[in-house]
């Protein structure tokens, strides 16, 4: 075989399907319910859009970007991340003038060129959820306490949710000094990328994922000591919120995201199988990105999940996902006749709303009927030339192996009721 889906991409086959629109119905449910609309954006955009919100130094923006020059010489790139695209999208069409907050959801394919292992996809898909246009700590709750009702709602146990707040602009920049003056004295220890991040972009040194970083993380100072009044008040008006809705939650002093839109809130939901490292979702608070893209100041706050690593985590926790049904009825037929009535009956049935599979050969009735329990049909229907010329049809019961007459005459009610 010459040809393979590519490395870190996978087929979703029929039997697959099952999960993914268990998953895919839930979304849409709770989005309906917490009031989202849904928006689909492009699959690639002008490259500028992620290079100056996702973060220049971000490992997104450095490492697993999908940039391409088209044709015509425009640098543009495959959807690394949800929110960038939904903001250009808000701005471009004057939804600030719509009624707030906007509450806007997505379902879309996400590329990143990430090293391919459990869970981690190249192309992998994700739920997101946008709230625009309110900058009370009560939105941060509503979004977290949606993202952890979904979960629940799919049947997965979580852990805790961990969030923390790294601040707004200006309470930041003490923080980062503080960060930056305890690294100083342990980044000979540390990984060549965290030396880069020292320099670049410190807040990422609290999420290196590699032994010594995290050790060195775990004394590092914690942001929530450096916030300026609003942004404390508003932390803590978070935590009450989330406590009047009983969400479970730990604050995680090491919890930054790994994109620099972030500000004031940030969160993340694990699932709570044995040496969890992987999160299933997460998100934050980005005031400045609408006014970052040109748009007139608004505060907003996001959620993304990805559903592969739902699925996954649906398998692990064993949780029941409901089938498919199979079509309940197969038509069965003898000779060339029937086969034309056979035809005509299935189109009719069909139009009415019945699920079925007819026979498309003439093969014998043996054949045929072996055929149709191989589909999962409970049920067959059979035309010969005798039941043709009495303007019925058998109904052979594929279980019980039992089976009788019906006539033609009133046949979709017949099979409504059986
Ligand atoms: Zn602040
Ligand atoms: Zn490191």
């Amino acid at each position: 075989m010459d040809y393979q889906a590519p490395r870190g991409t996978q087929d979703i086959l029929p039997e697959d399907q099952t999960c993914w629109r268990y998953v895919r119905e839930k979304g849409e449910a709770i989005a309906q319910r917490y009031g989202y609309s849904r928006i689909d954006t492009p699959t690639f955009e002008d490259a500028r859009l992620f290079t100056r919100t996702v973060g220049e130094e971000t490992d997104i923006v450095t490492k697993e970007m999908y940039t391409f020059a088209d044709r015509g010489g425009s640098d543009l790139t495959l959807r690394p991340e949800g929110t960038a695209p939904v903001c250009r999208a808000y701005i471009e069409h004057g939804m600030a003038s719509r009624p707030r907050p906007v509450k806007l959801y997505y379902l879309a394919s996400i590329f990143r060129y990430d090293r391919p292992q459990a869970g981690r996809y190249r192309e992998h898909h994700q739920f997101g959820f946008e709230l625009f246009g309110e900058a009370d700590a009560a939105a941060d709750a509503e979004v977290i306490e949606m993202a952890w009702r979904f979960y629940r709602e799919l049947g997965l146990i979580t852990l805790p949710v961990q969030i923390n707040s790294i601040g707004c602009p200006e309470c930041r920049s003490a923080y980062l000094s503080a960060l930056k003056n305890y690294y100083a004295t342990c980044l000979d220890t540390a990984c060549s990328d965290c030396k880069t991040r020292y320099h670049k972009n410190p807040l990422r040194l609290l999420d290196c994922k590699k032994p010594d970083c995290r050790a060195a993380a775990v004394k590092a100072p914690h942001a929530v000591e450096y916030l300026c009044q609003d942004c404390k008040i508003h932390f803590d008006k978070l935590i009450a919120f989330l406590g009047a809705v009983e969400i479970p939650f730990e604050v995680n002093h090491r919890l930054v995201r790994g994109l620099d839109y972030y500000s004031r809130t940030v969160f993340e939901i694990q699932p709570a199988e044995e040496g969890a490292q992987s999160t299933i979702g997460g998100g934050g608070r980005y005031d400045s990105l609408i006014g970052q893209l040109g748009g007139e100041h608004t505060p907003a706050v996001g959620f993304a999940t990805g559903i592969e690593r739902i699925i996954i985590n649906l398998k692990r926790q064993n949780v029941a996902v409901p089938g498919m049904p199979a079509p309940r009825f197969f038509i069965a037929w003898l000779g060339d006749a029937a086969g034309l009535a056979a035809f005509s009956l299935t189109a009719i049935l069909r139009q009415a709303g019945i699920n079925l599979i007819q026979s498309l050969s003439g093969r014998s009735l043996k054949a045929q009927l072996r055929q149709a329990s191989s589909l999962g049909a409970e049920y067959a229907l059979i035309i010969g030339d005798s039941e043709l010329c009495k303007q019925e049809v058998v109904l052979r019961d594929l279980l019980r192996s039992t089976q009788r007459s019906l006539p033609l005459e009133g046949i979709v009610e017949s099979l409504r009721s059986v």
